[in-house]
């Protein structure tokens, strides 16, 4: 439903978390068809995180992922850096080629979670200065995150932070000039441990969906502490979500997150500048990701619809938003130049 024909262009959008499965998760995503959701969410870059099977860890397994991203993808894609127990001394030599770090201190998958204070210090010491250090960090570990930040006087970015007194220790200590930025996920936003009992497995993620309370928290702290909104992507197959032995945590987001974002601020609990600093300006000045000339996202803030206004391309084909009534579209995306996705249909995407 048309309202009237006010439209707004946004620049390209930029999610500096999401998981393209690749290599190993070839079933849950790829890098085409993760970048086609990309575009027609809005995104025209992203960077991917480095817990693939095997995680992303070396000079050469990164090198190889990276061109293959290249050659592949529909936008631009960078890679994180992954850091093993065993690969910790050689963080110079990656740093010299990775724009950035991801760190797991608390659960996830694969051989990727570092344990100790001497392990975190020293990475802390061998990443880089002029590179981010991102952290999955829950719960006290955010603490210890910050304490690394002004030990060491480096760049800290905490990922998808989703606690109340995670968001008010960054806020005192982007207070006290720490230099630390951080990113909160839409689910997080839009979604309460009340959903996760109505969707169950498919509600599932790390960090888990938190009390209203701590989403009021992060509302209250979406004009100032929090820096980015990133999707935190992270698709798996219906299957293996509707699995009845322990269904892998992860839910995608590439193109839900706009949508959201842009039916928030038809709401008016966000401005669409707003918007525009969280998915675009302030991700790529922390990531200095580099410039892409003559690209742009049209948009119709009054069109309503119920999401999604096309089939999804992400491959996992679900989302916990289906059937959400949504007041703002994406008409258009241009990228350098090039109309690269028009009404949710993505050009060079053969479906
Ligand atoms: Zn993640």
């Amino acid at each position: 439903m048309k309202t009237n024909n006010r439209l707004m262009k946004f620049p390209g959008l930029a999610d500096v978390h999401v998981h393209l499965r690749v290599p190993g998760g070839e079933q849950k995503e790829d890098y085409r068809t993760g970048s086609a959701a990309a575009l027609a969410g809005g995104f025209t870059t992203l960077m991917a995180m480095p817990n693939t099977n095997p995680p992303i860890t070396t000079v050469e397994g990164w090198q190889a992922a990276q061109e293959k991203a290249a050659n592949e993808s529909l936008c631009d894609v960078a890679l994180f850096m992954g850091v093993s127990m065993s690969s910790i001394e050689n963080l110079p030599e990656l740093g010299k080629f990775a724009p950035a770090l991801k760190l797991y201190m608390d659960l996830t998958f694969g051989d990727l979670r570092i344990e100790g204070m001497d392990n975190l210090e020293r990475i802390a010491e061998l990443w880089p200065r002029g590179k981010v250090l991102a952290l999955h960090a829950e719960g006290e570990s955010v603490r210890t995150g910050l304490k690394l930040a002004e030990k060491f006087h480096r760049r800290v970015h905490f990922c998808h932070i989703s606690r109340k007194d995670e968001i008010e220790w960054i806020a005192a200590a982007k207070a006290q000039g720490l230099p630390v930025t951080c990113e909160v996920t839409p689910h997080h936003l839009f979604l309460t441990e009340a959903d996760a009992v109505r969707l169950g497995s498919l509600g599932d993620m790390r960090p888990r969906l938190a009390s209203q309370s701590d989403v009021d928290a992060l509302w209250a702290h979406i004009n100032t502490t929090i820096d980015c909104v990133a999707s935190d992507h992270a698709p798996h197959t219906l299957a293996e979500k509707q699995a009845m032995l322990n269904p892998p945590p992860g839910v995608p987001g590439l193109e839900s997150t706009l949508p959201l974002l842009l039916n928030a601020a038809a709401e008016k609990r966000i401005s669409y500048e707003r918007i525009i600093s969280l998915l675009s300006t302030n991700p790529r000045r922390i990531y200095s990701l580099p410039e892409q000339p003559d690209t742009w996202v049209e948009i119709d803030p009054d069109e309503s619809y119920e999401f999604p206004d096309h089939a999804l391309y992400t491959k996992c084909a679900w989302s916990p938003f289906l059937g959400m009534h949504i007041k703002g579209r994406i008409l258009r995306v241009v990228l350098r130049g090039k109309e690269v996705a028009r009404d949710g249909l993505v050009h060079d995407f053969a479906r």
